[in-house]
């Protein structure tokens, strides 16, 4: 089983950009945003104990989604792999999933980062909100907060997967297509 991390600052595009992944290469597509969004919409205790984090642009606790990831992980669909979407986000919770994966015998495939300037985030979430609608694209300086979190505590996982060889970062500006065609040259590597 492959276990993929689609890696990259909010806005990059790597919902987009997973959505034809999972196709091309079989792949069970698990975003811990996508995931507690449904929460919230459902009502559930998880979902109302997120919706504020996530609404003001803040990290939720590193168990909750750690939680999540492990349900659907013991769950097992038939598919060539996972690839992980807005998962890890920490240094705590990229540890988290190395001890998740050498419980069942695997460990992480690769990690695939789609990298855009940080004067291109703003731009691509101030767009996205014209189409998604969602709370937390809305407001500048909650988007600035999520530029903030990312830089201090999403980018050190750079660090983390370039130590284990992992890490492989491809250029996220340009078209849809092109950035795809970057994708698919480096996951057909793997
Ligand atoms: P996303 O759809 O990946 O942009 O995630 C939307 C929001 O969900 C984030 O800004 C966080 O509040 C929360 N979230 C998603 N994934 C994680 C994660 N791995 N750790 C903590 N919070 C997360």
């Amino acid at each position: 089983m492959k276990y993929s991390i689609l890696f990259g600052p909010p806005g990059a595009g790597k919902g987009t950009q997973a959505a034809s992944m999972v196709e091309n290469y079989n792949l069970c597509h698990l975003s811990t945003g996508a995931l507690l969004r449904s929460e919230i919409a459902a009502g559930t205790p998880l979902g109302l104990k997120a919706k504020s984090l996530i609404e003001a642009g803040n990290l939720v606790p590193d168990e909750v989604v750690e939680g999540m990831i492990a349900s659907r992980f013991a769950s097992a669909p038939a598919v060539a792999g996972f690839l992980l979407d807005g998962f890890p986000r920490t240094i705590a919770q990229a540890q988290a999933l190395d001890a998740m994966l050498k419980e069942r015998g695997e460990e992480v495939t690769a990690v695939v980062s789609i990298m855009i300037p940080d004067e291109m985030i703003a731009q691509r979430i101030a767009h996205r909100a014209t189409i998604e609608g969602r709370a937390d694209d809305a407001a500048p300086e909650i988007v600035q907060n999520r530029i903030d979190t990312y830089h201090q505590k999403t980018e050190p996982i750079i660090g983390y997967y370039s130590a284990a060889g992992k890490y492989h970062e491809i250029d996220g500006t340009g078209t849809i297509e092109e950035v795809a065609g970057r994708i698919s040259a480096l996951m057909n590597k793997f």
